[in-house]
């Protein structure tokens, strides 16, 4: 596959092309980034060039149908390994790397990578939510951190550097990736045929804030018909504070109660609260984007006359209320307390 193929990334793949044409590659990169912009894809799309038969590691290109390319991009290449977060665990066990007890040093990731590469180039292995190594799986990896194999690369992928321990940190090159442009998200959206058609695929990228992940978040219908109802009530005359709270907090327990999953409801109704407020002040300065729920904005900015100065200050400060509460929420203030004074201010700044 070609590096067309990805979307985004430049500077990432313009500073290992550098690498790869000066015979410089490192054995051990981290690549860190938000989550779902595609780093795991990027780096299988490395292995490929790297394993490929028609290329030089030195061109760092792929052709996409030699059977080097075929197998790793369907796993089975016997130089190339990918290890993540098995279903239902938390952490990364020291099992993946070093075998189990059994096997202690006779299997797992480290022990792989130890052996002779059977297509007599590199060996190549990447290690999807790297942020998650436990103490025993982080000083298993450290040996072969220290003295990797020859013609060994190790990609270690994490949601940012920060989250990697430190030992394993300091002995990484690290790369950034950066979100996606919203129209990179669009296309990925069209091309995976997540959505049907432009329109859709244009409203979820808007809101998807770089991430693939984040936009398939959008897909799930109990989160668009939350999207819908928070709309409703925030173009509702007059302005229900208190009803709207007690809508917000009963649906936070859909999720099933627990704690994490009530921060993420909570963070997607403010997020929501913040593009509301962002496209009725769009609208007020008459740039609006047409998108299928115009209505409920519409409706809302309405009530304001509209181009005047005064308009625009009294939304602007609805939408800075609403950034105030998603600090907060990042911060971890309590779910319920941040939601009910956020519905408050607003009550209060509508009716000022
Ligand atoms: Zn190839």
């Amino acid at each position: 596959m070609p590096w067309t193929e990805i979307l985004g990334h430049a500077e990432p793949l313009e500073r290992l092309k550098h690498c790869a044409a000066r015979g410089r590659l490192g054995h051990t990169y981290a690549f860190v980034g938000p989550p779902g912009i595609g780093k795991l894809r990027f780096a299988v799309q490395l292995a490929q060039c790297l394993l490929c038969e028609q290329h030089q590691e030195s061109d760092l290109e792929a052709c996409g149908v030699c059977p080097g390319c075929l197998q790793v991009a369907a796993r089975t290449h016997p130089d190339f390994y990918l290890v993540e977060l098995p279903e239902g665990k938390s952490e990364l066990s020291i099992e993946l790397f070093v075998g189990d007890d059994e096997h202690r040093g006779q299997a797992g990731l480290c022990h792989d990578l130890s052996l002779r590469s059977m297509a007599g180039r590199r060996k190549i292995a990447v290690i999807n939510d790297a942020d998650l190594f436990n103490e025993a799986s982080g000083n298993a990896l450290l040996k072969t951190l220290e003295e990797p194999p020859q013609h060994s690369l190790l990609i270690l992928i994490a949601s940012s550097a920060e989250l990697l321990l430190p030992t394993i940190r300091s002995r990484c090159q690290i790369v950034h990736f950066r979100a996606l442009a919203e129209n990179a998200v669009r296309q990925l959206l069209l091309r995976e045929e997540l959505v049907d058609g432009d329109a859709a695929a244009s409203q979820i990228a808007q809101l998807a804030e770089g991430s693939l992940e984040t936009a398939r978040q959008l897909l799930d219908p109990h989160r668009r018909e939350q999207r819908k109802i928070l709309y409703d009530l925030l173009a509702a005359e007059p302005f229900l504070s208190v009803q709207l709270a007690a809508r917000l907090i009963e649906g936070l327990d859909a999720g099933g109660g627990e704690k994490s999953s009530q921060r993420t409801a909570a963070g997607w109704i403010v997020r929501f609260a913040i593009e509301f407020f962002r496209r009725s002040l769009l609208d007020l300065a008459d740039e609006a984007r047409g998108t299928d729920d115009v209505g409920q904005v519409a409706r809302f900015v309405s009530r304001f006359p509209s181009g005047s100065p005064e308009s625009l200050d009294r939304v602007a400060r609805l939408l800075e209320r609403c950034l105030a509460a998603d600090r907060q929420l990042d911060q971890n203030a309590s779910i319920l307390l941040c939601l009910e004074t956020l519905c408050d201010d607003l009550g209060r700044l509508l009716r000022a």
